[in-house]
């Protein structure tokens, strides 16, 4: 079967099946092993500057951070085209019909892609979980680095400071520490992760399983 844009297309309850079909393919879009490749890629960074302190790792970072970001961005206008052909299907079954349904599907992406392209980083990268691993990876390095040390929440290095709450990416706001594993977070944050439930920490290699009760007001975070 072939489409003829020109003509007035229509979609219906006839080709519901196949835009569900269509809309199940894109739900593979392979992108969940490049993301595994470039968060162990900024692990193996942080692994190598320990033995080579000096070495040039900024631009090497900077490059793993830009290419994590474009595969959230590629990651959310997945999501976002997968949320306009769930629409469409919606539409569909109230009884809509879709007339040139390329225009709409087509005028509805320009419409994401440029709320988008206004949000912030933050908006943008917060709520992704490809990028809390991402930056949990860098985290563990430093945590790891010095395990005795009471104080190595504290005492940090460049990476932690421009990355602070594991979830939102943001300065800590309201600190809390899980007393299980000793990892903190923005409370705002780990609260909504965890909700009501036992989850796993959130932060890399941590298999810690804590809730809000394992959590602790962290004055040293708050005073920093
Ligand atoms: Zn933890």
């Amino acid at each position: 079967m072939s489409v003829d844009f020109n003509k007035d297309y229509k979609l219906g309850r006839n080709e519901r099946a196949g835009i569900k079909a269509l809309h199940l393919l894109w739900k593979r879009v392979p992108l969940d092993s490049a993301c595994e490749n470039v968060t162990d890629l900024i692990a193996q960074i942080q692994h190598c500057k320990q033995y080579e302190p000096n070495g040039d790792w900024n631009s090497l970072e900077a490059s793993a951070d830009s290419n994590i970001r474009s595969l959230v961005d590629l990651e959310n206008r997945t999501l976002s085209k997968q949320q306009i052909v769930t629409d469409m299907i919606q539409d569909i079954d109230e009884g809509v019909e879709i007339v040139k349904p390329d225009n709409v599907y087509r005028r509805k992406l320009d419409e994401v892609d440029q709320a988008y392209k206004d949000k912030s980083s933050r908006q943008k990268y917060a709520d992704s979980e490809t990028m809390a691993n991402y930056y949990s990876s860098l985290w563990v390095y430093i945590e790891d680095n010095d395990p005795e040390d009471d104080d190595s929440d504290i005492e940090v290095g460049s990476v932690r400071q421009n990355f602070n709450d594991p979830i939102t990416l943001g300065l800590f706001e309201n600190p809390y520490t899980s007393e299980l594993c000793k990892h903190s977070y923005s409370y705002e944050s780990i609260k909504s992760y965890l909700g009501d439930r036992v989850k796993r920490c959130p932060y890399s290699g941590c298999s810690a399983s804590i809730s809000v009760h394992n959590l602790k007001e962290d004055q040293r975070l708050a005073k920093r």
